[in-house]
């Protein structure tokens, strides 16, 4: 389980939006089926979300090890077919987990490396 501090205020109108550290978050109670997702309060906004918002499980309805599961096969270089097999899912949810988990890296690519330092490169 993930502490506090690993999170931010996922509302993009907090003026605390994106800042990682968890002063101004408290766990704020359960949701999902089971109450299996916790729900973060922000102070500073005074808003509630999920502590799946703003990763590639958010909105997921399955249980987390079983979507971990299906995007473990994924990165593994598994087909969606394969990974439907060995996971017991359809070939539709693994498609859409495919689907999610891809905009989430590219996005989450765009931003690490555009301010990664350029790689100089030699004369080849
Ligand atoms: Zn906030």
């Amino acid at each position: 389980m993930r502490d506090l501090s690993d999170y931010c205020c996922q509302n993009s109108e907090c003026s605390d939006y994106g800042k990682r550290g968890g002063e101004k978050l408290n766990w704020n109670g359960w949701s999902g089926k089971g109450k299996q997702i916790r729900m973060i309060y922000c102070r500073t906004c005074k808003r509630s979300f999920s502590e799946r918002k703003g990763t590639a499980l958010f909105e997921s309805r399955l249980p987390e090890e079983e979507a971990l599961g299906i995007l473990h096969h994924l990165s593994e270089g598994c087909g969606i077919r394969h990974t439907g097999r060995l996971t017991h899912h359809s070939k539709d949810t693994v498609n859409r987990y495919a689907k999610v988990s891809g905009k989430h890296a590219k996005a989450a690519h765009d931003e690490l490396v555009s301010f990664s330092p350029e790689y100089e490169r030699g004369p080849v």
